[in-house]
């Protein structure tokens, strides 16, 4: 697994590469993705390293409760009334960035199941 100090989202959150940022806390980052597959779509990332759900441990459950709380919070924020969140772990799952993330998808129809 590379070590998700490398990945391009601590890089984001180190600030050392920008974002187009829609939310921020202690816990987290909020910003939309650099290829959006939909009129809306925004990155919930947690500030810790984790690079895959499923290594994130039993002490993580309070963050990643956080994480979708803020996945909702930004969708309404955008105006979004429906919207999709997509948590991808590990490459065959499409999963491209080893860092954490929510996807937040809305603004148009989306289909099921996604490919
Ligand atoms: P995943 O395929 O689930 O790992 O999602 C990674 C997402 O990160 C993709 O949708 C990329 O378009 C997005 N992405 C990669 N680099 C950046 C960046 N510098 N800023 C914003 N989004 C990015």
């Amino acid at each position: 697994m590379a070590p998700t100090a490398d990945t391009i989202f601590a890089r984001i959150l180190r600030g050392e590469i920008p974002c187009d940022q829609v939310y921020a806390d202690a816990q987290c980052l909020a910003f939309r993705d650099v290829a959006p597959q939909a009129p809306v779509h925004v990155l919930v990332i947690p500030r810790e390293p984790i690079a895959r759900l499923d290594e994130a441990q039993d002490e993580h459950a309070a963050l990643l409760g956080h994480l979708l709380l803020v996945a909702a919070r930004v969708a309404r924020q955008e105006g979004l009334a429906d919207f999709r969140t997509v948590i991808n772990s590990g490459a065959e799952a499409g999963q491209t960035v080893f860092h954490l993330h929510v996807h937040v998808i809305g603004g148009r129809p989306l289909a099921w199941p996604p490919g």
